[in-house]
This record gives C-alpha cells, sequence and structure tokens, in this order.
C-alpha cells in the first residue's frame, strides 16, 4: 500500500511532461523535418559530397566504394558500365555513352579514383566530412584532385541526356586507380591494353590545376621525372690527410657542378623569361656518406663511397639525350671514380618519338572545338601551360593521344595535396555548365581525319 501510493504520487507530473513534450514535438516536426529533408536532397553539390566522403587516400584507398558509388551514377543516368582490373583490387571503371557515329574516333574524359594522405589534426573541418561552409565551401581531400572532375563529368552527361541531346562521337569516361603513385596499375596499363585500343580515342581530358584568377588554365604537357643517383668512390684514408680524389671530395664537386646547372635556369625563370615548368628543375633530395659509429659518424676516417640523389623533372622541349651526356660527362664523370643511375619515372617521347605535348594552335582542330566552347559557355582560357608536376596526361600522350589537362576551378587558392583543400560550390556547378559545352562540342565535332 504504502509502496503503491509511492509510486502513484509522481504520476501527475510525468503526464504532464508527456504532454508538454508531445506538444513541443508537433510545433517543432515541420521545420525540422523541412531542415532534414533540405539536407539529404539529392542533388548535384549533395551527389558531389557523397563522393568526397569515400576515403580513397594512399596507402589503402578504398577504391571498391569509389567504383561502387560511380558505377551506381552512371547506371541511373543510363550509361554502360565496364570494370576493368589490371592489378589485383585496383579496379578501373569505364563508362561509355554510345554516339549516333561509332566509327569516329571517341572522346574519353580521365580522373582518378586516389587521393593523396591528409594530416587531419591540420584540418579545420575533418578531411571526408565534405563540410559546407555557410560561404559554399566544401571541404574535404579531393575536392580539387580531382573528385570535382569526377562528379562534374557525370552531371553534365545527365544534363546532356535530359536536354536530349544526341552525341555524334562516342564519350567515355574513365576512372583509374593509383595516379597519385605514378599511375604505374592504373593508366600506364589501360593505356597499354586491347581494351583501350578498342575505344578508338581521338581526344582526351584529364585533369588540371585550379586558377586564382578568372581565366581556366589549361595544360598541353606535363614534366618527366626522372630520379637521378650519383655515387662517388675513393681510397678510405685518415682524416688528417689531405690527398686527391676521395669520394667526398669528388661527389662535392658534382654537387657544386650541378647547383649551378640549377641556378643559371633559376635565373631564367626569375628573369621571367620561361615559366618554372619550361625549364629542367634539379632539386638534391639526399646526401649519403660518412661511416657511423655508436655516437654518429667516425670523425677522423675520409669515407671510401659518397651518394647524392636528386629529383630532376623535364619539359617536353628538353633534349632527354643531352642531359644524360651531361651527366655522364660533368655530374657523375667516371674519370672522377663516378658512377650515376637514372630512373625515368615515365616516357618523355610518344611512341613516334615526338615530344610529349599537344599542339594548341589552329592546326590542331580539337583545340580549336575547345576552345571555342569554352567561350560559348562564358568562359576565357589563359595562356596554354606546362604542367610542373604529373598526371595520367603523359601515359595518353604517349600513345599519340592530342590529351589537354583542365578542371574548371577559377577565383580558388591552389589547394591540392593541401591541408584545408576546398572548392566553391559556386564553382563546382559552373564548371558542369562549362563541361556540358565542351562535351556537346566534342561529341559533335566531324571532319573525317580526325
Ligand atoms: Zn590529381
Amino acid at each position: 500500500m504504502v509502496n503503491h501510493s509511492r509510486r502513484r504520487r509522481p504520476l501527475l507530473p510525468i503526464i504532464g511532461l508527456l504532454l508538454l513534450l508531445l506538444l513541443s514535438s508537433i510545433s517543432a516536426t515541420p521545420s525540422h523535418q523541412h531542415h532534414l529533408e533540405k539536407e539529404e536532397e539529392d542533388s548535384p553539390i549533395t551527389r558531389f559530397q557523397g563522393y568526397l566522403r569515400i576515403n580513397t587516400v594512399h596507402p589503402n584507398p578504398d577504391y571498391a566504394s569509389a567504383v561502387s558509388f560511380l558505377k551506381s551514377q552512371a547506371l541511373y543516368i543510363g550509361l554502360q558500365t565496364k570494370t576493368l582490373e589490371f592489378a589485383r583490387s585496383k579496379p578501373l571503371l569505364l563508362l561509355t555513352w554510345p554516339g549516333s557515329d561509332p566509327s569516329l574516333p571517341s572522346i574519353l574524359l580521365n580522373s582518378h579514383l586516389d587521393s593523396v594522405p591528409v594530416e587531419p589534426s591540420k584540418w579545420l573541418h575533418p578531411p571526408f566530412s565534405a563540410y559546407r561552409s555557410p560561404d559554399g565551401k566544401i571541404f574535404a581531400r579531393g575536392s580539387q584532385d580531382d573528385k570535382c572532375i569526377a562528379m562534374q563529368y557525370l552531371e553534365a552527361i545527365r544534363n546532356l541526356r535530359a536536354q536530349n541531346f544526341q552525341p555524334t562521337r562516342t564519350i567515355h569516361i574513365s576512372y583509374v586507380p593509383d595516379e597519385e603513385i605514378g599511375g604505374f596499375d592504373g593508366a600506364a596499363k589501360f593505356v597499354a591494353s586491347k581494351e583501350f585500343a578498342d575505344l578508338n580515342v581521338g581526344f582526351m581530358l584529364d585533369e588540371g590545376q585550379a586558377s586564382t584568377g578568372d581565366e581556366f588554365r589549361v595544360f598541353y604537357a606535363d614534366r618527366s621525372p626522372w630520379n637521378l643517383i650519383i655515387k662517388a668512390f675513393g681510397m678510405p684514408g685518415h682524416g688528417s690527410r689531405l690527398y686527391d680524389n676521395s669520394a667526398m671530395e669528388n661527389l662535392m664537386k658534382s654537387v657544386e657542378i650541378i647547383t649551378k646547372f640549377r641556378e643559371s635556369l633559376f635565373d631564367v625563370v626569375k628573369a621571367g623569361k620561361a615559366a618554372n615548368s619550361e625549364v629542367i628543375s634539379v632539386n638534391p633530395v639526399y646526401l649519403k656518406a660518412g661511416i657511423p659509429s655508436p655516437t654518429g659518424f667516425v670523425m677522423n676516417m675520409q669515407p671510401s663511397e659518397a651518394e647524392a640523389g636528386f629529383d630532376l623533372r623535364m619539359p617536353p622541349t628538353a633534349d632527354p639525350d643531352l642531359v644524360k651526356i651531361r651527366i655522364a660527362e660533368e655530374w657523375a664523370p667516371a674519370i672522377r671514380n663516378m658512377t650515376y643511375q637514372i630512373i625515368e619515372k615515365g616516357p618523355i617521347r610518344d611512341y613516334m618519338g615526338r615530344p610529349l605535348m599537344t599542339l594548341t594552335n589552329d592546326s590542331n582542330p580539337w583545340w580549336s572545338i575547345f576552345k571555342q566552347a569554352i567561350t560559348e559557355a562564358g568562359g576565357k582560357l589563359a595562356k596554354p601551360e606546362i604542367l610542373a608536376s604529373t598526371t595520367d596526361a603523359r601515359y595518353m600522350r604517349q600513345m599519340g593521344i592530342p590529351t589537354l589537362g583542365f578542371s574548371p576551378m577559377t577565383n580558388t587558392p591552389i589547394l591540392l595535396h593541401d591541408h584545408n583543400e576546398f572548392l566553391k560550390d559556386t564553382i563546382y556547378l559552373r564548371g558542369i555548365k562549362v563541361y556540358e559545352s565542351v562535351i556537346s562540342s566534342l561529341s559533335s565535332f566531324v571532319r573525317a581525319s580526325a
């Protein structure tokens, strides 16, 4: 009885609280629901955010999730899909929108699935949250490099199909793995495959870079990276002796000569006579010498071996044979007991022996069509550039396929591989319109010779 009354006493306040809760939830429901709908609405921006939330950074990119996301988008739009695998667990997704004249060479739009790693603590917003700030900045690793173009290609095609546009040339989109680690299991194997040959590609677009101004940047070539390792050998000797041809002396002579070469080219850049990406760059990246001791290095011995490593970047205009002669005769000459090793991290000439670059003048009809399409979309192109680094485009150019590097981002800070990589929603949406113009123009271009 006592227990019973004790239990009963709080009932009234509870009922009151329940009523209050019920009332407040009724009044809160419409706005709350509206808010949720707005957040989850299927739109170009939310689809972009959906792709950005898939973690495809090295060393363990989630390729399977990225491919399945893109594939479901493509199937919804009505494109043909095919998954290729040239290396285990490294899928490559190929999408196709057949043209009305399949005998004409096709258009290929390329982007890579992977991204470079992140240091999350240095970010304002988690790098896989795709957080959109009140002023429209979408923060995510890959937002500029290059998940933007991956989704813009799809959105542009979605819109063109909704407008009942019919392409004349077939359009393909490739999503390749491993670009950020050299593309050896991705684009390199893809271009060498029968599947690629069967696409009969006439022209390609690949990633470019953001532009801080109003003009779109476009890239007609990449620089080809070389790793150079030079080694010097000599008799070991007491640290107190002055004698000729020690390993350290020989290596240091080479470092001096290479430094002078670097300076002479850097002077050209500083004088404004060439862009950074138009000259050969050579930068020391490591030095290795000395005889280790438990506390550091043995200080009274001159070592018999010394080594240095350099990062070289070769523009397509450089003559690789001349550089090799320079290395053999001046940078690591055998007469100074030196050896060298060059590791070429990609091609520098195409299969016909021509420099790896795409012409950006009216002799290349694809260039004219592309440029015109940008103008029609209300944009302006900056002076075509050589990219300072490398992309998968070099593998396509190696096959003799005209390829332009292009990511439609104007008025955007260049944040690829940086902390707080972001892209503004309005810039992203404008890029879709640009691709609608570019894709429709390229696929409608008919000329017997191209
Ligand atoms: Zn990239």
